[in-house]
């Protein structure tokens, strides 16, 4: 009988241990994901990366077909459907890759549980090389972020990649259509500006590292700030759906610099980022409720003021900052935001608004083509001051400082606020700011055509000192 290889968020060919073990048995193969809707074992997807998820899917159909292997699509618990196909396809093997998180594993587990018993005679192969992480979350346990990271690059270098094994093709058996798992949006059609930035698939990953490479790695480490640059390389969701491993990534990168094409300062800081993705990870693997709860219990105690209608303003890109409105509506066209800005909009939410982070941070989770469930809330918890080395809560950022030193030509906010575009760029971070007659050239009537301020700047910084003052005493 063929060896099934249960995909997970492990979309691809190459590095891909499961795939390998399953070729490598000699028996013909053949794909399966499971779409668990009560998401056993880990968070329900957003609408964005719904998205995401479903043209990942095509691409990974779309590779295997090439070499005559399907993937079988299927929907249920986990538990229920692997038992199944196994006997519908008279499966000698199952194989799949470990994923790092305890209730990914415990999901795991009764799966292996219920096919050990029930179906005897199946080999599994699932203690396999880890590929999602290049360190093991378990073994490590890190609160602050330099010392963790200089552990874990210790204990490099990441084995070699894998290469694309020589699948020898198989019988499929029956499979739900993707359509019909209503992953993508139908009417409306919001996904246009998703479609025109993005190739889901190991394909894209490798394109986009290719690209980095090219063009965007030379000065990251001065210019990764700069969102009207070029210069980071937004794998983030491929990363996320495992298109492409870090060790593939830390190779290439290792590779590039010893050939001269990546200079050392740019690979090195390159490489720390990805430290702060095993970092999050880290977090979430000894703290599952990192998406509920404070880090820091004094947190508990923080006077929030939930109001729907400054959290809509927020999402909508109508705060009348146009460093925040632009990555928010950013996010909103692309499904992503430079991480520069996700610091800006989200420190403006917790702490302008004082709009609790979790509501932040359910809005990027539904919204974000990588929204991943360590990095999303670690990083929220880490800008509103209660996470894990957060910056501290009494650094506020200043919107009109921060857009005229990471887009000082105010290029990032004309691309996404053309209704600024025609603001001289001295005042187009503050457009109060400019003369009736600025105004009247470039066509912008406040309250009209662009939101004033929602909050003045001074008054809401003192605000959230005061906010923070009753809860700094508290242990
Ligand atoms: P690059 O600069 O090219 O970095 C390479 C890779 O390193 C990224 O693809 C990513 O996997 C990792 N990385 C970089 N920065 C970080 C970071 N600060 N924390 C963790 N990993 C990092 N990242 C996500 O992948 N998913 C999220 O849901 C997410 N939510 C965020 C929410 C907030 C409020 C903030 C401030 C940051 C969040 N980040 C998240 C981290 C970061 O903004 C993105 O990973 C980064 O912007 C992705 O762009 P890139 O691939 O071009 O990054």
């Amino acid at each position: 009988g063929p060896a099934v290889v249960w995909f997970r968020f492990d979309l691809r060919l190459s590095d891909n241990p499961a795939l390998t073990a399953a070729t490598d048995s000699g028996r013909p193969v053949l794909g399966l994901f499971v779409q668990d809707e009560a998401g056993h074992g880990s968070r329900p997807l957003g609408a964005a990366a719904r998205w995401w998820l479903a043209g990942s899917l095509r691409a990974l159909q779309a590779a295997l077909a090439r070499v005559g292997v399907p993937l079988i699509l299927r929907r249920g618990p986990a538990a229920v459907v692997i038992p199944d196909v196994l006997r519908e396809a008279g499966a000698g093997m199952i194989a799949w890759n470990p994923r790092p998180m305890s209730a990914e594993q415990a999901a795991d587990d009764a799966v292996r549980r219920i096919v050990a018993e029930t179906l005897p005679h199946v080999a599994i192969a699932d203690g396999l090389r880890r590929t999602a992480l290049l360190h093991d979350p378990a073994a490590l346990r890190g609160r602050v972020f330099t010392p963790f990271w200089k552990t874990v690059t210790a204990k490099l270098a990441p084995p070699a990649p894998l290469p694309v094994p020589p699948l020898r093709a198989g019988l499929s058996i029956a499979s739900d259509r993707l359509a019909d798992w209503g992953l993508e949006p139908t009417a409306p059609d919001w996904a246009g500006g998703l479609r025109e930035t993005w190739t889901p698939g190991e394909a894209g990953a490798a394109a986009r590292l290719a690209d980095f490479l090219d063009q965007g790695i030379a000065g990251y480490a001065t210019l990764r700030d700069r969102p009207d640059l070029a210069h980071v390389s937004m794998l983030s969701p491929h990363l996320r759906f495992g298109e492409i491993t870090p060790g593939q990534v830390w190779h290439t990168v290792q590779t590039a610099l010893a050939s001269g094409r990546a200079a050392a300062p740019d690979a090195d800081k390159f490489l720390s980022e990805l430290g702060w993705r095993e970092f999050s990870q880290n977090l979430l693997h000894h703290h599952p409720n990192l998406a509920a709860a404070n880090l820091q219990p004094r947190f508990d105690a923080f006077p929030w003021r939930p109001d729907d209608r400054l959290l809509r303003a927020w999402q909508r890109g109508a705060t009348g900052y146009p460093i925040v409105d632009a990555g928010m509506r950013q996010l909103w066209r692309t499904g992503w935001m430079h991480n520069r800005v996700r610091m800006i909009t989200a420190s403006f939410l917790v702490k302008h608004l004082l709009q609790d982070w979790r509501a932040g941070e359910a809005w990027f989770w539904d919204t974000l083509v990588d929204a991943d469930p360590a990095s999303n809330p670690a990083s929220w918890q880490w800008v509103a001051g209660c996470g894990a080395d957060a910056a501290p809560y009494f650094r506020i950022f200043n919107p009109i400082l921060q857009g005229e030193k990471f887009d000082p030509d105010g290029a990032y906010v004309r691309r996404f606020i053309p209704e600024l575009a025609g603001l001289p760029s001295a005042i187009i971070h503050q457009p109060w700011r400019a003369s009736p007659l600025e105004r009247a050239a470039a066509g912008v009537r406040l309250g009209d055509t662009y939101p004033a301020p929602i909050v003045d700047h001074a008054w809401a910084r003192n605000r959230a000192l005061a906010a923070f003052a009753e809860i700094k005493s508290n242990a």
